[in-house]
This record gives C-alpha cells, structure tokens and sequence, in this order.
C-alpha cells in the first residue's frame, strides 16, 4: 500500500516560468536553499504494481520517468502487436476538479494505453463535451473508459480490465468555483458541489489518505474527516493570505483563489493544531510561498508544529 508524491507544487511548478520572485530568481540562480518541484501529482498503489494517479498534472511525463514503479514492464515475447510493448502499469486516475494544471496531463496519456478515469458528471462533461481535444482519449474501443462518481459516496477502484484493485475512494465537496476557461453560463448548467473536490482513498486494510490541495476553509466536519485519516496531503499553497498582492502588486488573496493560508489566526497551521492522528504534510505549494526556504523562519515554524513539506519523489508505504 503505497504513495507517491510525483509532484509537490501549485499550477505552475517551481520555479515558475514567468516568475522572478525571490524564490523563483534565487532558485534558478542556484542560491535557493530548497528544492525545486514540479506540479502537483500523486500515484498510489495497493500493490505497488497497479498504480492509480490522483489527478494529472501537465508535468507528468517527467514525472512518471522519475518514478521507476511506473515504467511500462517488460514485454512478454509470447505478446504480439501494440499489447507487447504497451504495459504501463498506470491503471487509471482520478480527478478533483477540472483545472489546467490537473488535467493537462490525461492529454499526455493519449497513446492507446486502455485507462479508467473516475471523474464527476460535471468534470466529465467540461473534458469530453467541451473541449474537443480530449477526444484523443476515445480514438479506439476500450481506450479511456470514464467511471462517473457522486461526492460523499464511496467508489472502488477498478484496473481497466474491471478487477477491483482494493482501493476505495470517496470525494468531499470542498469548493463551488469552476476554472476560469467554463464560461458562467455554462457554469451554470453544471453541479456547483462537482466543481473542486478533496479526495479521501482506504487502502485494504483501513488505511486512509486524505488528498487536500484546494480547501478554502475548515469546518467541524471536515476536522473529523482528517482526524480519521493516517495520512494528511493538505493544501499548502500560499502561506499568508495577501502573498500574491504583495509579490505582483495586484490580483486575489489566496481565498479567493480558494485556498485558505497555511500562516495566520485562521490560517491551516492554527486550524489543524490539534490533529493528533494523521501525519500532516503540505503540498500543492505555490512558488512564492516563503516556506519553500529551508533555512527560513516559515519553514522552520512548519517543522516545528508537526508538519512536513511535500517534495517531489517521496512516498511512504501505509
Ligand atoms: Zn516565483
């Protein structure tokens, strides 16, 4: 039963291209005292062969180059034709909402690999109904099969062929806003609790792992969803709320963005101070957040409260 963390950024990876931030010129310059990340993405896995990924980020052909547990096998020479050489043990995905930089990378999975992918009605409808390109998941019978799923309701996930892998995954309405590429009327055709979901998966065994990368906010039910979990992936993007209006000199704090700050009297780091069973973990952190600095105060009050900070390439077995 095990994680991945593919990827540990926010949309745009760090550094980010048309950033010169501090952290993103002091990184580049190779002066950053920290890691560099890319998208965010998760794989998991309940027997480390089958491997399902939790959204799909535009950097995941990197991605899953770095991550041996996701080569395609070696072909059998009994095998002929396509099936022989086409064995990525990358079962399916599961997506949390419809944003750019957790989808763009289903595109980058096009080349006739049979996958299952577990969307919303709505989500599905925004990809295979609205955006014409996605059609190249569907060229042939048995490529991408879409697997529709309700929020609040427990699904299992299922290998291609339709074996249960073992896993079961249930989503929890986080947020109502859909990207900014769906126009309003079209926004207002679709489920606005479909729009940005946080995903909790039970490994065989009991085992759970909450994927948070986008919470705008913290109620009661929620807290208990985390104090159920072992492991806490959680929303780490900007550490204060007014970080993007600071840097640029203009934009949306990170609620409206739909991210409540790590730092702050109502900030995740004060909030989720008295979970005592999951192991806590940001991630989804965005460039500019200064807790990316390993030599710096931010990152140092995030360690010492219990938390960890997400990097590319860790995984942890449950
Ligand atoms: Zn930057």
């Amino acid at each position: 039963m095990r994680v991945k963390i593919l990827g540990s950024a926010a949309g745009g990876g760090f550094p980010q291209w048309n950033c010169a931030c501090p952290n993103c010129r002091a990184q580049r310059g190779g002066t950053f005292p920290g890691k560099a990340r890319t998208q965010a993405q998760i794989a998991i896995s309940a027997d480390s062969r089958s491997w399902f990924l939790l959204g799909a980020s535009p950097d995941l052909r990197t991605q899953i180059e770095a991550s041996p547990e996701l080569h395609p096998r070696e072909l059998n020479p009994r095998d002929r034709g396509p099936s022989a050489v086409r064995k990525s043990p990358i079962a399916g995905a599961v997506l949390a909402n419809a944003d750019v930089d957790h989808v763009l990378g289903l595109l980058l999975l096009r080349e006739l690999q049979p996958l299952r992918v577990y969307a919303t009605d709505s989500v599905r409808g925004i990809l295979t109904e609205d955006n014409s390109m996605f059609a190249m998941l569907q060229r042939v019978p048995g490529q991408v099969t879409w697997s529709s799923f309700v929020p609040g309701t427990t699904f299992p996930l299922e290998n291609p062929g339709g074996e249960d892998s073992g896993l079961r995954c249930r989503a929890l309405s986080l947020g109502t806003h859909y990207p900014a590429y769906i126009s309003p009327s079209r926004q207002g055709e679709l489920t606005s609790g479909e729009a940005s979901l946080g995903l909790i998966v039970e490994f065989p065994g009991g085992k759970r792992l909450a994927y948070m990368p986008a919470v705008p906010q913290i109620d009661d039910a929620l807290l208990q969803e985390f104090d159920s979990a072992d492991v806490l992936l959680f929303d780490g993007t900007f550490w204060s709320d007014d970080e993007l209006i600071r840097i640029q000199g203009s934009g949306q704090t990170a609620r409206q963005m739909g991210h409540i700050p790590v730092w702050s009297a109502e900030g995740s780091l004060a909030k989720l101070a008295g979970l005592r069973r999951p192991r806590k973990i940001y991630i989804h952190i965005n460039n500019t957040n200064p807790m990316l600095n390993e030599a710096g105060p931010e990152y140092r009050q995030v360690r010492e409260s219990g938390w960890e900070v997400a990097e590319d390439g860790c995984q942890f077995d449950l």
